[in-house]
């Protein structure tokens, strides 16, 4: 897998895994995938950006390695006209942790994309968004500060899994034969026909993971959102396997809501997560209102596709919110809008999604303090309206910096301290 066209880094050492553990040396290897269109230029800015806020957190002691590694429009250059080479796959799951920027999906000749086939490929089941506002972001709530969340959202079910059957063709004939003539179900002629399985096995391990991250983070609350009162037996069955798998792995430090209620009279004891859960679009209504109520989420596939967009907005949109699609230990975080290709080598845009994508990768490696370096001075940062194009029109007399020139003055920051 490296080699002449991909080089794993001398000086570096790989991350392990030990006792489901991961062990990160001083030295540790992490991939970058620069991505398409905008890619190249937010992956230089946050290089640096990264780089400084480990160097001083750590005084030196501590370095990443980066190792380039291609996909999207770059992999085919140098793979032969392969966007998604089998090498940077295996490379994937050898260092464990990488980050990526945006990937075209190129269009037409049945060309899946790859973001979702690298979810599929390396079992990323859980695509996870922390959600958080940071003062002087242009928001459209009066209180966005409120605004903190981290969502689960499950990655390899649901409608998405790609089952699906077009209108007139033999398979969806074959599927509307049986299901109007075997399982006398109703539905109009010519109907496309989609498929939304669910599992325990998929429900129960995103869970696991959510509350996981509840414990290790201290957060109060895990929310299960769902559409069971209309889909009980997808949607329904996903809340029930949810509360199932905390009473029946994590009983010690968790309880119901009703619990909560029933036997603590509402005050949330010391060490206790609650868990609750939520309709769909309820949350979406909540998550406006009341969002102090909600701390992590553990979603569907679809539900958590919108609420995460939906949340975000709430704190600045997609120009600075952060992403990872994370499996069992391999973990690959990402910028979760898109290549924008008219601004593509312009030096333009907001490089905040992927800056705080890092900094959940600082963190998932245990780097806490380098990523509290940064979220420390950000704020600072845009405080003195030192902002991006996108930012700069939502806010008056800001001063407009390029990607590279955001990236300098957030350095300066943290260098200052
Ligand atoms: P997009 O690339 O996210 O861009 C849509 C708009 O969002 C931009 O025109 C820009 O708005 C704003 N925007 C995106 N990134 C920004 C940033 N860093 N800073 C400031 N503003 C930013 O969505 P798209 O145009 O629909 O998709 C383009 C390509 O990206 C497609 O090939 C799509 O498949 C792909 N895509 C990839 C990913 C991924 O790799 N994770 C995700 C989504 C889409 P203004 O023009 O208003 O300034």
């Amino acid at each position: 897998m490296f080699g002449e066209r991909m080089k794993l880094p001398v000086n570096g050492t790989k991350i392990s895994v030990q006792n489901n553990k991961l062990v990160v040396p001083d030295n540790p290897i992490l991939g970058y995938i620069e991505g398409d269109g905008i890619g190249p230029d937010i992956t230089r800015a946050c290089l640096r950006i990264w780089d400084m806020a480990v160097k001083q957190a750590y005084n030196g002691k501590r370095k990443i390695h980066w190792a380039e590694l291609f996909m999207g429009e770059k992999a085919a250059g140098k793979f032969n006209g392969n966007y998604f080479p089998d090498e940077t796959i295996d490379a994937l799951k050898e260092i464990i942790v990488s980050i990526k920027g945006p990937l075209t999906t190129p269009v037409g000749g049945g060309f899946r994309s790859l973001n979702v086939s690298l979810r599929q490929v390396l079992d990323l089941y859980a695509c996870v968004r922390p959600v958080r506002y940071y003062s002087g972001v242009p928001s459209p709530m009066r209180h966005p500060e409120q605004v903190d969340i981290v969502l689960f959202r499950e990655n390899t079910e649901d409608v998405y899994s790609g089952i699906e059957y077009q209108s007139g063709s033999p398979e969806m004939r074959k599927i509307e034969k049986f299901l109007k003539e075997e399982m006398g179900a109703t539905f109009f002629d010519d109907a496309g026909i989609g498929i939304k399985p669910i599992s325990p096995f998929g429900s129960k391990r995103l869970v696991r993971k959510a509350i996981q991250y509840a414990i290790d983070n201290n957060r109060k609350n895990v929310t299960l959102v769902h559409k069971g009162n209309i889909m009980k037996f997808t949607e329904g069955a996903f809340r029930n396997w949810g509360y199932e798998l905390a009473r029946e792995e994590f009983g010690d430090s968790t309880i119901t809501e009703d619990e909560l209620w029933d036997k603590y009279d509402g005050k949330q004891p010391e060490g206790k997560i609650v868990i609750k859960d939520r309709i769909a679009d309820i949350t979406f209504q909540l998550m406006q209102l009341r969002p102090t109520e909600f701390d992590v989420l553990a979603t569907t596939n679809l539900n958590g596709d919108y609420l995460s967009d939906a949340i975000a907005a709430e704190v600045g949109g997609m120009g600075i919110a952060p992403g990872a699609n994370i499996g069992e230990h391999v973990a690959v975080f990402e910028a979760t809008h898109g290549t924008a290709p008219k601004y593509s080598n312009l030096d333009k845009v907001n490089p905040g999604s992927l800056l705080f994508s890092g900094v959940s990768m600082l963190e998932y490696i245990g780097w806490t303090e380098a990523a509290e370096l940064i979220k420390t001075n950000y704020p600072k940062v845009i405080e003195k309206k030192i902002v991006t194009y996108d930012f700069a029109r939502q806010m008056e007399n800001a001063t407009e910096v390029s990607t590279s020139g955001f990236a300098d003055a957030l350095i300066e920051q943290i260098e200052k301290g």
